[in-house]
C-alpha cells in the first residue's frame, strides 16, 4: 500500500492519497481545488493512476477537487450516497464500501459535523486506519450549528462507529490547526476534551453550544460548488470571488 498525507494550509486540510501497491490504482481523500496541480505530481511520481476522488462530507471551508481532478484524469468522483449529489459517479455507503485495487475503504455512516457525512475505515496487515473526517479531530471535532449540524448525532456517532474501534487504530482527521498529523482511538478515548474522557452527551452538547465561533468565511462559495463536486463550470469566478483566509472547525 502506498500512503501520503498531504496538507492545504489556507483551510488546513489534510487530502490522503491512498493506492494499492500491486494494481497502483488511487484514490484521494478529500482533495482541495487550489492543491490539485501538487496532487497530480504525487500521482506522477509515484507512477499511479488515480480511480477516485472520495469526500468524507460536503466541505464549508475548501472547495474540493473533485470534478476537476475528473476532468484532468478521468477518475470517477465518489461521494457518500446521503449526500444526494447529482454529480457524483460513485455512491459509497456502509454496504457499498469502495474498492481500489486491493484495498476497501469502508464507509462508516458518522452524522453531526454535517447530516450525511462518513468515516472511512481502511483495515490492512498491522494497521487499521481510520479517516474521520470532521466527525472526530485530535482533540478537538467539526462544528455542529450548519449544514443540518447536530451535536447529539455527532456524540453518537463518535462513540458508537469511532470509538468502538480498537484502541490502537490510526485516527486520521480532515484537519489540524497546530500541525499535528495523526492520533489514535485509544488516545482520543481519554484525551479529547470535547469527547472522551468520559464526557456526557448533556457536557458535549453544552460545550458545542458555548463555541461561539464565527461564521464560517468560506461557506457561501464553498458550500454551492461542493454541491456541483467542486463546481467545474465557472469555478475561476467562485475562487476569485472569495480570499481565502484560515478557517478553524471544519
Ligand atoms: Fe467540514
Amino acid at each position: 500500500m502506498i500512503f501520503r498525507q498531504l496538507f492545504e494550509q489556507e483551510s488546513s486540510t489534510y487530502t490522503y492519497l491512498i493506492a494499492c501497491g500491486d494494481t497502483k490504482r488511487a484514490v484521494l481523500i478529500d482533495p482541495v481545488l487550489e492543491t490539485v496541480g501538487r496532487d497530480l505530481a504525487v500521482l506522477a511520481e509515484l507512477g499511479l493512476e488515480l480511480e477516485y476522488s472520495l469526500e468524507t462530507h460536503i466541505h464549508a471551508d475548501h472547495i474540493t477537487a473533485a470534478c476537476r481532478l475528473r476532468s484532468l484524469t478521468g477518475c470517477k468522483v465518489a461521494y457518500p450516497e446521503t449526500d444526494g449529489l447529482a454529480c457524483a459517479d460513485v455512491l459509497v455507503n456502509e454496504v457499498n464500501p469502495l474498492q481500489v485495487g486491493a484495498l476497501t475503504l469502508q464507509p462508516l455512516f458518522t452524522p453531526g459535523h454535517t447530516d450525511a457525512h462518513h468515516s472511512y475505515l481502511l483495515e490492512r496487515p498491522g494497521a487499521l486506519r481510520i479517516f474521520t473526517g470532521d466527525a472526530l479531530l485530535i482533540d478537538g471535532c467539526g462544528r455542529t450549528d450548519f449544514q443540518n449540524g447536530d451535536a447529539p448525532a455527532l456524540y453518537g456517532s463518535v462513540h458508537e462507529k469511532l470509538f468502538s474501534l480498537p484502541g490502537d487504530a490510526l485516527v486520521y482527521p480532515a484537519h489540524d490547526y497546530e500541525h499535528r498529523h495523526v492520533s489514535t482511538v485509544a488516545q482520543e478515548r481519554e484525551r479529547n476534551p470535547r469527547l472522551g474522557r468520559g464526557r456526557t452527551l448533556d457536557e458535549f452538547v453544552e460545550i458545542m453550544a458555548k463555541l461561539n465561533l464565527p461564521y464560517p468565511k468560506r461557506i457561501d462559495a464553498a458550500v454551492p460548488a461542493n454541491l456541483l463536486c467542486g463546481a467545474c463550470p465557472g469555478e475561476e469566478q467562485a475562487i476569485a470571488s472569495e480570499p481565502p483566509g484560515p478557517s478553524r472547525q471544519g
